[in-house]
């Protein structure tokens, strides 16, 4: 059953043979091998203008907001049956924002260019099994040069194993947070392709240095990286990155009712049985829930209304969205039997790649924790300010 439910018309006149011809075809034996999604491949939609929606007029882009761009990716999501491919596009896309957001000019004019046509690719490289407080990656001035000395590992990096540069952030000399353009091909740099549970094909990798020696002009934010990490990194992009996943999740509902349509028990379609209709009833609450509080938090983010540092509406999107995903899949899989269960349904891959973002962008939990403290510190605030 093909209904085009997403109305994603737009998008697949322009990527849809790509994405069938190229990433469709192919997903089950690249989830099963854990192969990524390769530099060719995402070099041919950027040659047909995938990172040209979010991206600024100035560099020749339609200057679309965070609400737009995150319609584009839900779309992508619905299309492509592999959610790594999104999921990349979207880290791909943050990425050039962030390095035109650090505002260097000698650094746009290497690199820009072919990061927007998908000549090179970038990855941010920035937590570490650590709080961000004590990071062991550190960067050393060395004495009397102009360069510094970087060590450390971060052990899950979105997109490294195709990655071209990545936003490093290190430990610098005084404990702050540093950021260094490191290159995947700078001495010392080592990138080790890692087995995940989902997302399979985003080429998540760890990357370690060992004594990696780069010129100053490389220290890209000097002071209070951490702020830059939200602002450009984790904070704009904690509701965004789901929009790809509802996409997927209402891909997942729509093969849930081709099934139901079609298998017969008991003498009659499943898709009679009310509890069947009540559980399809529930997934597209789920679904519409989830857009619901997504699109509203990424349309205050549009209108810069929200806190650009730690948005507790962005956050419980987030969360609400996650939930949501990882919800109906298990619903799907309720009412699909053996069927919803093997490898050629999506399914079960559906339900792997939506457990991504129970630890990633934050953890479900510590996003309870920390939405739970802003609110009691707010609260407390208020009440010191205005006694009763
Ligand atoms: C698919 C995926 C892609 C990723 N891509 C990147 C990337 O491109 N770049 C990058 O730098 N990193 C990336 N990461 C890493 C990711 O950002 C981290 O895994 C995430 O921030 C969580 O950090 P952590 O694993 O150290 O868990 P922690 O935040 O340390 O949490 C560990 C566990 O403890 C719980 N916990 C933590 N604090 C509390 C608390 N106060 N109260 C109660 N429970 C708590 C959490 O719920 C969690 O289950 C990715 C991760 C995934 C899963």
């Amino acid at each position: 059953m093909n209904i085009e439910w997403q109305g994603a018309q737009d998008l697949k006149d322009v990527y849809g043979c790509l994405i069938e011809n190229e990433l469709n075809v192919s997903v089950e034996a690249r989830d099963q091998a854990s192969a990524v999604i390769t530099h060719a491949q995402m070099r041919s939609f950027a040659q047909l203008g995938i990172y040209t929606y979010n991206l600024p007029e100035t560099w020749g882009g339609f200057g679309w907001g965070y609400a737009p761009w995150g319609k584009v990716l839900e779309k992508i999501g619905y299309l492509s049956h592999d959610v790594s491919f999104p999921f990349l596009i979207s880290v791909r896309m943050s990425f050039i924002n962030a390095l035109l957001a650090v505002q260097r000019a000698d650094i746009n004019d290497i690199y820009m260019r072919d990061l927007i046509e998908g000549k090179k690719a970038g990855a941010f490289a920035y937590t570490e099994n650590a709080d961000a407080f004590s990071f062991l990656s550190c960067a050393l001035p060395e004495k009397e040069t102009e360069y510094y000395l970087l060590n450390g590992l971060k052990a899950i990096v979105t997109g490294a194993e195709t990655a071209d540069i990545f936003l490093m952030f290190v430990r610098g000399e005084t404990a702050d947070i540093q950021v260094f353009l490191v290159r995947a091909d700078d001495p010392g740099v080592a990138v080790t392709p890692r087995a995940m549970h989902g997302c399979r094909s985003t080429g998540i990798a760890s990357v370690e240095m060992v004594n990696v020696r780069v010129h100053k002009s490389r220290l890209l934010i000097a002071t209070d990286g951490l702020s830059f990490a939200q602002r450009y990194f984790l904070n704009c992009r904690r509701a965004l990155q789901t929009t790809l996943f509802l996409g997927r999740a209402r891909a997942v509902i729509e093969a849930t009712l081709g099934y139901l349509h079609t298998t017969v028990r008991h003498q009659r379609p499943l898709i009679d049985l009310q509890h069947v209709q009540a559980l399809v009833g529930e997934m597209y609450i789920l679904l519409e829930s989830a857009r619901t509080s997504v699109f509203y938090a990424l349309h205050r983010q549009d209108r810069a209304e929200s806190d650009p540092y730690w948005d507790s509406v962005s956050s419980s999107a987030k969360y609400q969205a996650v939930e949501a995903v990882n919800k109906i899949a298990a619903l799907a899989l309720n009412v699909t039997g053996g069927w919803g269960y093997s490898e050629s349904s999506g399914i079960g891959r559906a339900q792997r790649d939506f457990a991504s973002l129970i630890a990633g962008a934050d953890p479900q939990e510590k996003l309870k924790v920390d939405i739970g403290i802003q609110k009691i510190h707010e609260i407390e605030m208020y009440y010191q300010r205005y006694p009763q």
